[in-house]
């Protein structure tokens, strides 16, 4: 008997006789999609291509609580890393891709329970360079959930109003509501990466150095914040989509050759882009202050979409199922209601 498992049932190779029996094993928990995912068995050589992708990217990209890191270290592509260069690029992407495929609809299923049981929140946060895919990656991983359990905010520059007020504001604003998926295009993270890199945009503040003690202050607070919203079941998942100053060379220059894609491009990006290194250190630092269990950074490498979006995908649909929702249980007089009126409307 062959059993395979990567992460959950969705990716499972098994024998067609071990299926049954496996069936019966996890059938509790995982029923329906169990039942759904076997009968589209997948071959071995591609289990053990997806246990790469998860097991050698996954464990990489999430940051270690209390461990400096180096960008550097992280990858931004895929064919950096020797085994998957080796293996068979567009087979990997068309599974990559099928496996999005899955997670959009077992993202679904998850948010619908999510909004059931009401008792969690989740809050993503997605943070990178210009173009690294931010829009995209939302547009792509969220497509199958329902709009009206999903929340998406884009933070641009503040406004005359949220400076005047502490930095979290406009944030505690933009919350999602339990049962809710919020999505943070750019976020307070800002807070300490573009203000750092351009101290005279920090206004309105009482006088004083915005050096070291001020940027340990702010990680700070927002370890503060997010420590409180978890408490109170909120689960915090961010991501730094991670892509090469190469790829968004490319990217830009594909905004300027291409007409349909001119409203894209921003003379700030290219402006922003001198400012590199000193984003990278600020990013450096904010996610090594601020990667904590209850709150983890994932440093995801996104050269290539269709990886990022997999990754993403993936990370929040096992981190959703890992709370073991469940509908709530109708019992007592509310079941005897729904027993008449199921009669009533039956005899009509
Ligand atoms: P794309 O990545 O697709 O180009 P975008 O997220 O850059 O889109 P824009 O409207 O072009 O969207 O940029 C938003 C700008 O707002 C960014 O330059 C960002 O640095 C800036 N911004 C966001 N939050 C803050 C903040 N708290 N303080 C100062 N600037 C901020």
């Amino acid at each position: 008997m062959l059993i395979s498992f990567v992460g959950n049932p969705r990716h499972v190779y098994m024998e067609k006789k071990a299926v049954l029996h496996s069936c019966q094993q996890i059938k509790i928990r995982y029923s329906k999609r169990v039942y759904e995912y076997v009968h589209q068995a997948i071959p071995i050589q591609e289990v053990e291509v997806i246990n790469v992708i998860k097991e050698k990217y996954l464990r990489r990209v999430k940051v270690v609580p209390g461990k400096k890191i180096e960008l550097d270290d992280f990858p931004t592509g895929w064919a950096q890393d020797k085994d998957l260069k080796d293996s068979e690029r567009d087979e990997i992407k068309e599974r990559a891709l099928q496996i999005l495929e899955e997670n959009r609809s077992a993202l679904a299923s998850a948010q619908e329970l999510l909004w059931a049981s009401n008792t969690y929140a989740v809050m993503i946060i997605l943070q990178g360079m210009d173009t690294s895919g931010k829009d995209g990656t939302i547009k792509h991983v969220l497509s199958g959930v329902n709009p009206q359990g999903c929340k998406v905010h884009s933070f641009k520059v503040p406004t005359a109003e949220e400076l005047d007020h502490t930095f979290l504001w406009r944030y505690w604003q933009a919350l999602p509501n339990r049962g809710e998926i919020g999505i943070f295009n750019r976020s307070y993270y800002e807070d300490v990466l573009v203000v750092k890199v351009h101290p005279d945009r920090l206004v309105n503040l009482p006088p004083g150095k915005s050096g070291r003690k001020f940027w340990n202050a702010r990680y700070e607070d927002i370890n503060n914040f997010e420590r409180h919203l978890a408490r109170n079941g909120t689960i915090i998942l961010k991501f730094f989509l991670h892509i090469s100053r190469e790829e968004q060379k490319k990217r830009l220059l594909a905004r300027l050759l291409d007409e349909d894609k001119y409203w894209k491009f921003s003379l700030s990006d290219l402006a922003e882009r001198r400012f590199w290194d000193d984003y990278l250190d600020a990013y450096e630092e904010a996610i090594f202050s601020t990667s904590t269990d209850i709150a983890p950074w994932y440093v995801i490498p996104a050269d290539h979409k269709w990886v990022a979006r997999t990754l993403i995908a993936d990370i929040i649909t096992s981190r959703i199922q890992s709370l073991n929702l469940s509908y709530p249980q109708v019992t007592g007089e509310a079941l005897e209601q729904i027993e008449e009126a199921r009669r009533h409307l039956e005899e009509e």
